[in-house]
């Protein structure tokens, strides 16, 4: 059952997700940031089998993550919109990008991670857990 569709910017990729993610989680890591455009990345945690790639072409950065293991980082090849990660570290998770979906309404970060990197106006939502580095670190 589709919960939510997504997509990039130009339209050729499309994608539903079957299930509601595991988390939401910020990263403000410099990679996301470069990756992104922007201040931060808002990652939905979504089990492989709950993604539905439905039209469009991804290509892959293959990415070298602060834990120094590849992070695989997909994203339209026509209009370059991020699309999700997958991190070596989190098999058999895609890291959905939030900014991606049609209405990500009801969606709340509960987590925020690198908060050592976001930018110095940053002020950490009041309701999540706030973790300088990865959790695991
Ligand atoms: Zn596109
Ligand atoms: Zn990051």
């Amino acid at each position: 059952m589709t919960i939510r569709n997504g997509g990039c910017l130009c339209g050729k990729v499309r994608y539903s997700l079957l299930a509601a993610p595991q988390s939401v989680v910020m990263c403000h890591c410099h990679h996301c940031q470069k990756a992104s455009g922007g201040s931060f990345s808002v990652n939905l945690l979504v089990k492989e089998e709950g993604y539905q790639q439905q039209q469009g072409q991804l290509k892959c950065f293959t990415d070298t993550g602060d834990s120094g293991l590849p992070s695989y980082r997909y994203f339209c090849s026509d209009c370059g919109s991020p699309v999700f990660t997958k991190a070596t570290n989190l098999p058999g998770i895609y890291l959905v990008k939030a900014g991606t979906l049609d209405d990500s309404n009801g969606l709340t970060p509960q987590a925020e991670i690198y908060a050592r990197h976001a930018a110095e106006w940053h002020v950490p939502l009041s309701n999540t857990v706030c973790f300088t580095d990865a959790p695991s670190a």
